[in-house]
């Protein structure tokens, strides 16, 4: 039987109580499958600055680099705002994702036929939406050097190797492969030569994949064409900085925030966790939804463990949830008959991915 090392950082705010329903729903899983999962929690963010003295303390970093994956809640809140930014939970998050090299960002959007309300795009354009975006995570612009900022002049440099663009488009390619088999590279190469480059490695790393469906699209088309006809991508591929902005944006056409999972990959240990943050407002009352964590939790067994028939059951145990009426309060009156709490709704789910 294999036996996986899971390190656990909870986090702040709603972090905490959104992982243990996805330990639940995983502990559930594993009851089914041939696999065994063990946990070790390490303190980071602001719970690990109070605690600690710092954001992502030396043993953190440690246990995340033996362990096979990690799950990871949410980190932040205005009582660490004030910190010097060394010191704030956000800067212990970045510095985690260097220390694992973890370059690919993955971010699924599918949207859930009994939550088409929950956009604020028509029905009829999202109906079936189911897109996948690669974002290059550790390079381009945000890292570029030089870069400077003086009283009258500030610039950045946008710079990839041929290599750093290789190694993201096999990630894309390689997922494209498991999905409908289509890819779609931003990039914005009418202007850019970095752009350029990265379309001609793109070109060159598709010889590779005949049976994938490669196109182009520059990225100010790709922002319109995603709330225009989200429908036509599958997989898409692009760079940091419109990879930041395109996924945020695609992430808003299924409703609920609390709905998407990520992940970051192509290190030794990928990273997994939901797309928003701590939620320090509604922390601690039991209204949080634990769906984007329990999705990435799936993820995690799907891309780092390749348990992809326990993925499978998690995720369709998801939807025959929502399908059945179950919804969290930030859902509540879309469709649903029912409003659960965070603790609820996770051991339905649960119950759900006992019964596959
Ligand atoms: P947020 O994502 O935490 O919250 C935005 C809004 O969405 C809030 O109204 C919140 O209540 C709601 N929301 C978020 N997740 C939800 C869920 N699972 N269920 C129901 N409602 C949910 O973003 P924010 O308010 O801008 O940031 C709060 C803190 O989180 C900040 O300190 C920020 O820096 C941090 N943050 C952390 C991460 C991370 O850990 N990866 C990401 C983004 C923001």
């Amino acid at each position: 039987m294999n036996k996986y090392k899971i390190a656990l950082i909870k986090g702040d705010g709603i972090g905490p109580e959104i992982i243990d329903e996805a330990i639940k729903v995983l502990d559930s899983v594993c009851s089914k499958e041939d696999f065994e999962l063990s946990y070790e929690e390490y303190l980071m963010g602001g719970s690990a600055y109070d605690v600690k003295g710092e954001p992502l303390p030396q043993e953190t970093i440690d246990g995340c680099k033996n362990s096979d994956a990690i799950l990871f809640g949410a980190i932040g809140g205005d009582k660490w705002d004030n910190l010097p930014r060394h010191l704030r939970p956000e800067s212990g998050l970045l510095r985690l994702r260097k220390e694992l090299n973890v370059f690919a960002n993955l971010r699924p959007t599918q949207v859930f036929d009994e939550l088409l309300d929950a956009s604020t795009l028509k029905p009829e354009i999202i109906k079936g939406v189911d897109l996948f975006v690669v974002r290059e995570l550790t390079g381009g612009i945000y890292f570029g050097e030089p870069r400077e900022k003086t009283s009258d002049r500030a610039y950045n440099t946008m710079v990839y190797t041929k290599d750093e663009i290789k190694r993201i488009a096999v990630v894309a390619f390689d997922i494209a492969m498991k999905r409908r088999k289509k890819l779609c590279s931003v990039d914005k190469a009418n202007v850019l030569e970095v752009s350029q480059l990265w379309r001609d490695t793109v070109i060159e790393v598709a010889k590779d994949y005949p049976e994938v469906e490669l196109s182009h699209m520059y990225v100010d088309n790709a922002a319109m064409q995603l709330v225009r006809n989200p429908k036509q991508f599958d997989v898409i591929l692009t760079g940091n900085i419109f990879g930041d902005i395109l996924s945020d944006e695609a992430s808003m056409i299924c409703g609920s925030i609390g709905l998407l999972a990520s992940a970051s990959v192509g290190g030794k240990v990928g990273l997994f966790e939901p797309i928003h943050g701590s939620a320090p407002d509604i922390a601690g009352q039991g209204i949080s939804n634990p769906i984007a964590t329990i999705l990435s939790a799936a993820m995690m067994l799907r891309f780092a463990l390749g348990e992809t028939s326990a993925a499978d059951r998690i995720e369709q145990a998801v939807k025959n949830v929502l399908k059945d009426g179950y919804r969290t309060k930030d859902l509540a009156g879309i469709g649903g008959k029912e409003v659960c709490s965070t603790t609820e709704i996770g051991s339905i789910i649960a119950d759900y991915v006992a019964k596959i």
